[in-house]
């Protein structure tokens, strides 16, 4: 794993535009952070860069968002699931296999181990400093292994 500190709401922003660009094929990244922490900043820049013109917001009410941009990507938000049975009524499963698409997941800490084999782990923490982040990126699989290193060489503010 590799850290990352962003200094402002703009750097996290740009780190999920810097990312998207990087993307190949396809890329599942789930994304933790509490409440706050600037998990829908990072979404947007992410879509930004696809070219997304829709409004981009967290999906707590409908669980699940897709949006159409270069790439498809879709976009979740497992706070309010109950069960793991709920992961396959949202397509979960089939959405977070896919070809040339994206998912990107919130609050995968409460279902980590339906998680994919492979996927980038972003952990976003507060720091001492009110207007910073750290970011934990963390590799599992080796699916997105080169990503992981292309990012730890150009993702650093
Ligand atoms: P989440 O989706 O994780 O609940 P948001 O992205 O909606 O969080 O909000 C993050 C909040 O934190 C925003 O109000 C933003 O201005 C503030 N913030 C301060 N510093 C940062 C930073 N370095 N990165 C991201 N957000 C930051
Ligand atoms: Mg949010």
């Amino acid at each position: 794993m590799f850290k990352i500190i962003t200094n402002s709401p703009e750097q996290t922003s740009l780190l999920g535009e810097k990312i998207a660009k990087l993307i190949k094929d396809n890329l599942v990244i789930c994304l933790e952070g509490d409440l706050g922490a600037g998990k829908t900043l990072f979404t947007q820049g992410f879509c930004q860069a696809l070219n997304v013109k829709e409004t981009v917001t967290s999906p707590t009410f409908n669980l699940m968002n897709v949006y159409e941009g270069d790439k498809r990507i879709y976009h979740f938000d497992l706070y309010r699931l109950e069960n793991e049975n709920d992961l396959y009524e949202i397509g979960f499963y089939e959405y977070t296999d896919v070809e040339d698409e994206i998912a990107l997941i919130e609050w995968p800490d409460r279902f980590i181990d339906c998680m994919p084999d492979d996927y980038l782990h972003l952990k976003i923490e507060r720091t001492s400093i009110d207007s910073q982040r750290e970011i934990t990126v963390i590799l599992h699989g080796e699916k997105y292994k080169n990503l992981y290193e292309e990012m730890k060489k150009t993702c650093q503010f």
